[in-house]
């Protein structure tokens, strides 16, 4: 059976010592104890096999020509690539000054000489199980980092995801207005509010005329085209950002104007009346016009706390009936 002190260990150490009995027993010790080892007599070339060969630890000592172990050690500290590699001084030295120096140069343990086998393999083992825990917190770290950041990813996607799916609840696909939905939530809301505040509250109904005509003419394609450019001018007419345009059905449009009184809500239907004019949509099949056209319904209250909106929106609708039947391309105001 192969003694606990064989196993071979994954370690690898290095030992600079420039006195050859030191340096032979301790390889020996380690050896024998399972490590791999490598030991360097000269204090110059130590700096540049522990850049290369990157051990697990260095033990060093600290009397020798050229630089002794505190330079030494000090560049392996001053060094990105180095300064993890934990350093245990190794000296004849026992003098307390010389300890902390040993210290503040970067070493994390000192042994004295002569040496106890035990006491060195104890320190070393104890250094390197810091290590070992200390590689283990830093990739669990760089694991918590990955997962921080793949989290962050994943929130970011679906919130957009979200964003988009408000948007396509509250959006009518054709004409980018907002949709029946969309309107009913807002008239609710804003007829609360109103009515609170007890400020105005405008809609305006509007319906192409003769689009059933214009469908049979030039085919439905160019309907939707043409509902699509009514759709950008009516979106284009309110300039507030409480003014709500949502396509109500088919080709009929409304829209909310909080705080707005009549005369306001005629302005804006107005202005929608001369965009159109303005656009000139070719329509030959109308009977009122060769373009296209809007009939309009305005009307207007202040909310009652105890009333619904449905009143507001019945109102519109019998104006737009009644600009309808007056002749159609028209507006009829109520209130
Ligand atoms: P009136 O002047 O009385 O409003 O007559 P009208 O023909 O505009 O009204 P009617 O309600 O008889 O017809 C509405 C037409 O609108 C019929 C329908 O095919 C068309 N329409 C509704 N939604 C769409 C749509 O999304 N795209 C297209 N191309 N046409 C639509
Ligand atoms: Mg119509
Ligand atoms: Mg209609």
């Amino acid at each position: 059976m192969q003694s606990l002190e064989t196993i071979p260990k994954s370690e690898y150490i290095l030992v600079v010592d420039d006195t050859p009995h030191n340096l032979h027993l301790l390889i020996t010790m380690l050896t024998r104890r399972g490590y791999r080892s490598h030991g360097v007599n000269d204090s110059l070339i130590a700096t540049s096999v522990v850049q290369h060969e990157k051990p697990d630890l260095v033990l060093l000592d600290i009397n020798m020509p050229n630089f002794n172990g505190f330079e030494v050690c000090q560049q392996l500290k001053a060094s990105d690539s180095t300064c993890e590699i934990p350093v245990i001084f190794i000296s004849a030295r026992d003098e307390v000054l010389d300890k902390v120096q040993a210290f503040k140069v970067g070493g994390v343990d000192y042994i004295t000489k002569p040496f106890q086998i035990a006491e060195v393999v104890a320190r070393i083992e104890n250094q390197l199980t810091l290590r070992r825990l200390q590689r283990q917190l830093q990739e669990q770290n760089e694991k918590l980092k990955q997962e921080i950041n793949s989290r962050i990813i994943a929130e970011t996607l679906l919130q957009e995801a979200n964003e988009k799916l408000g948007r396509l609840v509250n959006l009518d696909g054709l004409t980018q207005l907002a949709n029946r939905r969309c309107f009913d939530e807002y008239l609710d809301q804003e007829w609360q509010r109103l009515a609170r505040e007890q400020s105005p509250l405008s809609l305006i109904m509007c319906d192409i005329d003769f689009f059933k005509n214009y469908n049979d003419t030039y085919g439905h394609i160019a309907g939707d085209d043409c509902l699509r450019k009514v759709s950008l001018l009516i979106r284009q007419s309110i300039r507030r950002p409480a003014d709500l345009a949502a396509r109500y059905g088919g080709e009929e449009f409304v829209l909310v104007l909080p705080n707005t009184e009549t005369a306001g809500a005629l302005a804006i239907a107005e202005s929608i009346k001369k965009g159109l004019s303005e656009l000139a949509l070719p329509h030959e099949d109308s009977l009122v016009s060769e373009f296209v056209t809007l009939s309009m319904g305005v009307t207007s209250m202040i909310p009652k706390v105890d009333s619904l909106p449905s009143i507001l929106l019945t109102a519109a609708d019998y104006a737009l009936y009644r600009a309808k039947e007056l002749g159609r391309n028209q507006t009829y105001q109520i209130g």
